[in-house]
């Protein structure tokens, strides 16, 4: 098939500004999970492309891109973040087939990639070393340094997203990124890669390498010439990608997902507080790894938020992602499977409310109708797994401290809400919560690319976003000058 996202060749991988074959010449398909036809093939990279991608960050760092100022790196990333509204109706088409991700949800993605660009361009000249008061006759600094190579291995939940935050950082910090995105969904990486070469990213900054997790990723993962890895992905390849890296003495950021809850207090303003509810679960079909999947209400408005979120659940209809349904199918029928087998162990629970189906809906598309289970144990397997499909379980609780121990509960902790109109509360909460982001009578701050994100526990370690991140995607060397 021929399809040309914005002019990049999706059966190649982009090695030091070029398209090139794969060293196997294998491809892989990608299907859209909206009605399961072939979008178009894809590399299949492997070691020797990975091999070659690195080889060519590495020659970069040798030339142009090492000797580019931080004011220019700003420059290109700003140009980038342009190119990326240019461009923002065929970027969104393109995710919205290939994840099945409904057309404006898809769009706001490229806005936040945009966003991205723009954030990390202006940062790229701000972060600075200091100047350390010392003995005398001594002169001591510090610099941040790049780590050199950096190794992106992506989910196909959020592509644009992704590679906005660790690639926009990595890049504003002046490291050379071999990218890896994931096999269900590279159409955004690859236009990406393209449209940074037109940006006029020198060659070899930004390789992106199709392919398979065990064979592209690991690859990437074992290599001994990439300095850093950022990893999103389930906790299972994390704890592998954190193992590998052990090897190299390579630091990981890990972002591996949640169980995050929001605190429904007897003070809330529950008006404001129902969408949240609803739309933190169902949000991209809750394949989100700061999805809120579990809803913890005090049990004088147990009864008032069960019957409203179910009246709200009851009206959700899924359909394909083009024509922006409240939900969108799930990323591949593999990722459904997962989910109904979830569903399944929910089988004995209180089901409460069930969105449909459309009934035209193409029958080769990977749906899911959304679920809300109620008065569910903070013990099952509901409510403590990531199911990362269109479910929420609400558990009742009866004072703060219950809430605490539910909310704090799992193995996860990720982002976390609390919904209540007492002050003290609020900043007791906010301390109490185990989680790397707390939302205080909102959830998710509209996505804010300048909120430091990552997680706690099972939920792995290291921050992205803001400028938080550029300091994980630079190394410190202090400098002591001995000058009498
Ligand atoms: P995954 O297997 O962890 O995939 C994430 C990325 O890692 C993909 O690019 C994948 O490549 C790659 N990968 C897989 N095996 C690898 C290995 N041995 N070495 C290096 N890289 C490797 O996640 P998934 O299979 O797509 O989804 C499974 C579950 O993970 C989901 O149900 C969800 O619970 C969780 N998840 C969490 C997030 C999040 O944002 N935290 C995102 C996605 C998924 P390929 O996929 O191309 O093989
Ligand atoms: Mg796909």
């Amino acid at each position: 098939m021929t399809l040309r996202p914005l002019g990049a060749a999706p059966e190649k991988c982009m090695i030091g500004g070029r398209w090139i074959s794969p060293a196997n010449n294998e491809c892989l398909s990608l299907i859209n999970p909206s009605d399961g036809s072939v979008l178009c093939d894809i590399a299949k990279g492997s070691k020797e492309d990975i091999d070659q991608a690195v080889f060519a960050a590495e020659s970069a760092l040798q030339g142009i891109w090492g000797k580019t100022t931080a004011a220019e790196r700003g420059r290109i990333l700003a140009r980038l973040g342009h190119l990326v509204l240019e461009h923002k109706d065929e970027l969104a088409t393109l995710e919205a087939q290939d994840v099945g991700k409904p057309y404006k949800q898809a769009r706001a993605d490229v806005l936040a990639l945009a966003r991205y660009m723009e954030f990390y361009a202006g940062a790229a000249d701000k972060l600075h070393g200091e100047t350390i008061p010392y003995l005398d006759g001594y002169t001591v600094y510090t610099l941040r340094e790049p780590h050199g190579v950096t190794g992106h291995i992506i989910p196909w939940n959020y592509p644009m997203q992704i590679i906005g935050r660790s690639v926009g950082a990595a890049l504003a910090t002046g490291n050379a990124c071999v990218l890896k995105p994931a096999e269900e969904a590279c159409l955004t990486a690859l236009a990406f890669a393209e449209l940074a070469n037109k940006a006029g990213l020198p060659d070899g900054a930004l390789n992106v390498v199709p392919g398979l997790g065990s064979e592209a990723g690991a690859a990437l993962t074992r290599h001994k010439g990439v300095h850093h890895i950022s990893f999103t992905g389930s906790v299972e390849v994390g704890k592998l990608i954190q193992r590998t890296a052990a090897d190299n003495v390579v630091p990981v950021t890990l972002e591996l997902g949640g169980k995050s809850p929001q605190v429904v207090f007897e003070d809330a303003d529950l008006d404001a507080s129902l969408p949240f509810l609803v739309n933190a679960g169902i949000q991209n079909a809750g394949q989100t790894c700061s999805a809120s999947s579990r809803i913890l209400v005090h049990q004088s408005l147990y009864e008032e938020v069960v019957v409203k979120m179910a009246k709200r659940y009851n009206a959700l209809q899924a359909g394909p992602a083009m024509d922006d349904w409240d939900v969108g199918p799930l990323v591949s029928h593999r990722q459904k499977q997962l989910v109904e087998g979830f569903l399944a162990k929910g089988e004995e629970l209180e089901l409460v409310g069930r969105g449909k189906i459309l009934e035209d809906a193409p029958s080769g598309g990977a749906y899911v109708a959304p679920s809300l289970f109620a008065g569910v144990h903070p013990d099952h397997i509901l409510a403590q797994d990531e199911i990362f499909g269109p479910v929420q379980v609400v558990i009742p609780f009866q004072d703060e401290d219950e809430a605490v121990a539910i909310a704090n509960g799992t193995n996860f902790g990720l982002v976390a809400s609390c919904w209540t109109t007492d002050g003290a509360r609020q900043m007791r909460m906010a301390k109490k919560l185990r989680a790397g982001q707390v939302f205080l009578n909102n959830y998710g701050a509209g996505g804010g690319v300048e909120l430091p994100f990552g997680g706690t526990g099972l939920s792995g370690h290291g921050r992205e976003k803001g400028f938080e991140a550029l300091y994980g995607f630079t190394t410190l060397k202090t400098v002591a000058a001995l000058h009498g």
